[in-house]
């Protein structure tokens, strides 16, 4: 097949790992910069311009959309879907998957556990929505933060309301979550390719720090998920239309508590700590749905 991997990073990690995957299966691949297309909406069928020349056809493409740029790049994905080709994730996909607030109402109808979450905007409704979620301590999220950041674990309501009046002055939109204190500074990244996790590691966060991503310090090792929390993980990427994707659960007392679903999982540390050729699956996976398409019943 010939694949175009979007990617704003040709020589990072993840790009060169999918990049030497789909070589190695003998497929055409390119790395594009998502920031060089354009999209011409003139013309009687859609299609896409590349550095300025017309793109030629591609059977499918992988998006790595990053944070920075969610618009235009989920604008050039849906231009890829209007064209017909292939993408393991969808436009709307990402974009819901971007907005925790957004991603934490399509996943609350469908059964799947997650931390008590609530989202408010007047100040008379902060105290009454943290003590709706359990008290402090609380954990208030801003609706983008990525890597930990804009994560924050205020130890009581005073300093509650006082980081979300401050936030919301500054025209940040914030999360209000309950803390869940078994989990132990600890998640699970389960990553979701088609209808499984094909690897799966948990992050352990450094000291006293609650946040256990990698990029505060966190370490990884790999981890036998039980089949509840695999379940769970397939489920929430279906319900939010992506193929590939990294889930981030909290081990809850009672099961697996999901945080986010992420639509551009990295593939260093869950590769070095897995010891797993995720980069392969993905590339199968993409292959296979080329080859054999699926009606695809997605929630869009
Ligand atoms: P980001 O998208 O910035 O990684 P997350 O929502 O995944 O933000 O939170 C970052 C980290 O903080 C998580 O990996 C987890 O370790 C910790 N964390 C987040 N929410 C909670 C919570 N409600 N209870 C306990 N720990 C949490």
């Amino acid at each position: 097949m010939k694949l175009a991997i979007l990617s704003r990073a040709p020589r990072c990690y993840s790009s060169q790992r999918l990049r030497t995957a789909a070589l190695d299966r003998g497929h055409d691949v390119k790395v594009l910069n998502t920031l060089r297309f354009s999209i011409d909406l003139s013309g009687d069928q859609p299609d896409l311009q590349f550095r300025g020349k017309q793109l030629s056809h591609y059977d499918a493409v992988l998006p790595r959309i990053g944070n920075s740029i969610t618009y235009f790049g989920t604008a050039v994905v849906r231009q890829f879907e209007q064209m017909d080709v292939y993408t393991p994730n969808t436009a709307n996909g990402i974009a819901n998957s971007r907005d925790k607030l957004r991603a934490t109402q399509i996943l609350s109808r469908h059964n799947i556990g997650m931390p008590a979450t609530t989202f408010v905007q007047d100040r008379g409704d902060v105290i009454p929505a943290i003590e709706r979620v359990g008290g402090a301590p609380v954990v208030i999220k801003l609706l983008e933060g990525t890597q930990g950041i804009g994560v924050i674990l205020a130890p009581d309501i005073k300093v509650a309301e006082a980081i979300i009046e401050t936030l919301q002055s500054t025209k940040q939109n914030v999360l209000i979550q309950s803390f869940v204190k078994e989990s132990k500074g600890r998640d699970i990244r389960a990553l979701v390719v088609g209808d499984r996790v094909v690897a799966a590691m948990r992050r352990t966060a450094k000291g006293d720090e609650f946040r256990s991503n990698v990029h505060r310090g966190g370490s990884v090792e790999r981890v036998d998920l039980d089949p509840e929390y695999e379940r769970v993980a397939v489920r929430a990427a279906q319900i939010m239309g992506l193929k590939v994707a990294g889930v981030d659960m909290l081990e809850g007392v009672d099961g697996p508590l999901v945080m986010e679903v992420n639509s551009s999982p990295g593939l260093e540390g869950i590769e070095a700590a897995t010891k797993l050729d995720v980069a392969g699956a993905i590339i199968d996976h993409i292959d296979n749905q080329v080859a054999f398409p699926q009606i695809d019943v997605r929630e869009r």
